[in-house]
């Protein structure tokens, strides 16, 4: 490699093993960056564009009323454009429907007078000021002409009517949705209140995790059914820096009250471990089930499809981002429905505010993710477009031999991707609607929020209240003789791994 080349730029993005040595051929002179310096900068650089641009829209008077999150979202999705001096910005007379304010540069207010065609100057405006206001409240006939007048140019944010009234009406959805249950569900895990970790006799393996175990118990005093215990290696956790996402994953999936999330009943740890008691899915990994079947036709994937559709609109409006979408990560119920697990990623937001950490599969990372822009909720809708391609094809749409090759083709889009000829028009049109580069392009973000979804073409006919109300039919029902039959997951060999260390730092107190 020579002079202009780069390497190591996995690492910017996430803690991770070289797969590769460079050696110095000749004498070198390098620029280096570390990751915590590139991440500082672009996550300040993204908060400092929203700090500068609730600001400017808090000085509009017709904002003022709105709230602070209702401003910040605002700022999001306004573009910025640019102009040369003399650039005719909006015309006199024609009809427009965008908002704009000026972030660099001064334009200058011109009109013409009813008997001559000679433009008179009215005003000159500079940054901070805006135009075009009366046509976010609909389509609006221009009064005057804006002319950008800066010899360095101008630079505006502009906002669409459409795009703003989406946002209002998605975040009034939001907002009006919402109810606590976690009432409800602390009821659920009362029951398990006095269960002890020495009550569970361990039957089989079900999986391997990121920090250890999950086996298939039973009670010792109740045999009727069976559950799902996550070990996970407390060491480890601390290692990999992992101790808040841990307090976060136990927090979230004890308080949620969703048939198509994973109950988890009760913690425990030692000085080792943490123990996570779930409901138990013995249908097994929907990774498995495609594995062995190659692909799922149309309706197949319909159904698994809605079942995440169901677990997202949950959460999302709870404010909570799930950010870890795959096939590993869906389990079948003893029926065949789906639900979601491992919410090792998964993060409560508050309203408006984004979140900067590198994580998820490879394959299924949203490009503002790659870019360290800052993320949302938004992002699992694209991670939702991906498995729909994978569960039609087999392969998710975006694959290289090694991550960094998957996120540059990430990058490119998914209009750069072939589609197969086996998923249909429809299904091509709804993957690309939630593939959008744009994260608040994305169906799902938009003014019906989640129900643009459910509503698409694709899921017309579908039976979604049969889905929630589970008197529907799975397209695949898994074959189980008890509460103790592992046989739908794969074999482990038995754990050969040393004891790992013991932690007695407290981070875990609250676990
Ligand atoms: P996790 O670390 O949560 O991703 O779990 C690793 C694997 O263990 C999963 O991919 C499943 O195969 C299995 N597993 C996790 N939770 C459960 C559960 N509640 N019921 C059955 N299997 C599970």
């Amino acid at each position: 490699m020579g002079p202009g080349k780069v390497f190591g730029e996995l690492a910017i993005l996430y803690n991770c093993q070289r797969t590769a040595t460079i050696k110095a051929a000749t004498d070198c002179k390098l620029f280096a960056i570390e990751r915590q310096c590139f991440q500082t900068i672009m996550m300040r650089t993204g908060l400092q564009k929203q700090a500068e641009y609730t600001a400017f829209l808090k000085s509009v008077p017709s904002f003022q009323n709105l709230p602070e999150e209702t401003v910040i979202k605002l700022a999001d999705v306004l573009e910025e454009t640019y102009y040369s001096q003399g650039d005719y910005i909006i015309r006199q007379g024609a009809r427009g429907d965008t908002f704009y304010i000026i972030s660099r540069g001064r334009v200058n207010v011109t009109m013409r007078s009813p008997d001559s065609m000679e433009e008179k100057l009215i005003r000159t405006l500079g940054k901070g000021d805006f135009f075009g206001e009366k046509a976010l409240q609909g389509e609006d006939i221009r009064t005057a002409n804006i002319v950008a007048d800066d010899p360095d140019g101008v630079a505006c944010l502009v906002i669409d009517h459409d795009t703003f009234d989406q946002l209002i009406s998605r975040l009034e959805e939001v907002k009006n949705r919402y109810v606590d249950e976690s009432q409800l569900r602390k009821q659920i895990n009362r029951e398990f209140a006095d269960v002890k970790l020495s009550d569970l006799a361990v039957i089989a393996t079900l999986g391997v995790g990121g920090f250890g175990r999950v086996e298939l118990v039973q009670m010792v005093h109740d045999k009727s059914r069976s559950f799902a215990l996550k070990q996970m290696k407390k060491a480890q956790i601390v290692e990999t820096r992992q101790q808040q996402h841990i307090m976060s994953e136990k927090e979230i999936m004890e308080e949620a009250n969703c048939d198509f999330i994973v109950k988890l009943y009760k913690t425990f740890k030692d000085r080792k471990y943490l123990y996570m008691l779930m409901e138990s899915c013995m249908g097994g990994e929907l990774w498995t089930i495609l594995r062995d079947r190659g692909n799922f036709d149309d309706a197949t994937t319909r159904f698994y499809t809605a079942c995440v559709v169901e677990a997202f609109d949950y959460l999302h409006a709870r404010g909570i981002i799930y950010r870890d979408l795959k096939p590993e990560n869906l389990l079948l119920d003893n029926r065949g429905y789906v639900k979601l697990v491992d919410f090792g990623f998964a993060k409560k937001l508050l309203v408006g505010r984004k979140t900067w950490t590198f994580c998820g599969t490879p394959e299924y990372v949203a490009p503002e993710i790659i870019l360290n822009k800052g993320h949302d909720i938004s992002a699992d809708y694209w991670s939702l477009g991906v498995l729909m391609f994978e569960l039609l094809t087999g392969t998710p749409p975006f694959t290289g031999p090694d991550p960094m090759k998957t996120y540059n083709i990430i990058l490119k889009g998914i209009d750069a991707i072939e589609f197969p000829r086996n998923i249909t028009r429809t299904a091509t049109v709804l993957i690309k609607k939630l593939c959008r580069d744009n994260p608040a392009e994305r169906l799902g973000y938009q003014k019906g929020g989640i129900r643009d979804i459910q509503k698409h073409k694709w899921f017309d006919g579908f039976n979604w209240e049969g889905l929630i109300g589970r008197t529907l039919t799975p397209p695949i029902i898994p074959h189980i003789r008890s509460v103790l039959d592992s046989s739908n997951f794969d074999d482990y060999p038995p754990d050969s791994d040393p004891l790992p260390q013991d932690d007695l730092s407290g981070w875990d107190a609250d676990f």
